[in-house]
């Protein structure tokens, strides 16, 4: 069994961009309800709120500014911190991995500026704070949300340290296919029109390139919108996201020592978050709680 860290925070759900993330609460309360916090190797980390340094590491203050005047601020401080809080656990060694649970996007934010729900780059953030304290240089972003990360593949464009994996052909919205930037670091694949296609994609690009770019710490970005209840390829039922979480947990522990970071917004509807969340959960821990 490992030990799993769950970051949240209540301000993540209350206060939650909820057209986005519209099943965190539900998603973090099932961990609860489920009792899966009562088992030893699995504990809650009440999130903390990220500092101003921390953002400022790839925000400029400008934005920083801009995002303290709007009623996103909290719920960003805290998904950020939670993000900061497991990235230092996870690379010290305290716990295996961990889950991240956010109220808001964060892969659409760039230096100075965002949309669709994200205000600071949440997935992105780690990284720094991990470079900043001498825990890691080399990471990897493996992204199967619905839409093309487009500022995290700005920040990091130059940076040869960081692999980013991105599912998101034909959902790129503003940002047109030309704006992909991709490089011998940075790829973009399509998405799956059903469980087995997706599966099959992760299954096919993800574990080989990991492989061989061997990074210190996977980060997952769980994006939920590809869900058939939700906004985006509406293509995937509840069962897929635990299968997609074992793929992904395999080759981070064949490569960086099980060191794997899942940041997820929820972003589908409640009863389908009360499936997919504790099964995240249990498959990050091996507890071998659900065998549907
Ligand atoms: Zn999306
Ligand atoms: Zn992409």
């Amino acid at each position: 069994m490992k030990k799993t860290g769950v970051f949240y925070h209540d301000i993540c759900g209350k206060e939650a961009y909820s057209s986005l993330a519209m099943g965190v609460e539900e998603g973090f309360q099932s961990i609860k309800k489920e009792g899966l916090f009562s088992r030893p190797n699995i504990t809650w980390f009440e999130s903390e709120p990220a500092t101003e340094e921390q953002i400022a590491r790839l925000h400029s203050q400008q934005w920083i500014d801009q995002v303290k005047q709007t009623k996103w601020w909290q719920v960003s401080l805290y998904s950020v911190g939670g993000m900061i809080g497991a990235t230092e656990k996870v690379l010290k060694g305290d716990i295996d991995n961990a889950l991240v649970i956010a109220g808001v996007g964060g892969h659409h934010a760039h230096r100075d500026n965002a949309w669709g729900g994200c205000y600071f780059n949440v997935i992105g953030l780690g990284i720094p704070h991990a470079r900043a304290k001498s825990l890691g240089k080399r990471f990897a972003i493996v992204d199967t949300d619905t839409h093309h990360a487009d500022g995290v593949r700005d920040l990091y464009q130059d940076d040869e340290d960081m692999l980013h994996i991105c599912f998101c052909d034909s959902f790129s919205w503003v940002y047109g296919s030309d704006d992909r930037m991709e490089s011998n670091t940075k790829f973009c694949f399509p998405h799956g029109s059903s469980d087995e296609e997706e599966i099959a994609n992760v299954a096919r690009e993800v574990p080989p390139r990991i492989m061989e770019f061997k990074p210190e710490l996977l980060f997952w970005l769980c994006g939920m919108d590809t869900h058939q209840d939700s906004y985006g390829t509406a293509a995937l039922t509840e069962k897929a996201y635990p299968k997609m979480a074992k793929i992904i947990k395999q080759v981070a522990d064949e490569v960086c020592g099980g060191k794997l970071i899942v940041k997820t917004c929820c972003n589908t509807r409640p009863h389908a978050t009360r499936y997919i969340v504790p099964r995240i959960v249990d498959c990050l821990s091996e507890s071998g709680i659900y065998t549907d």
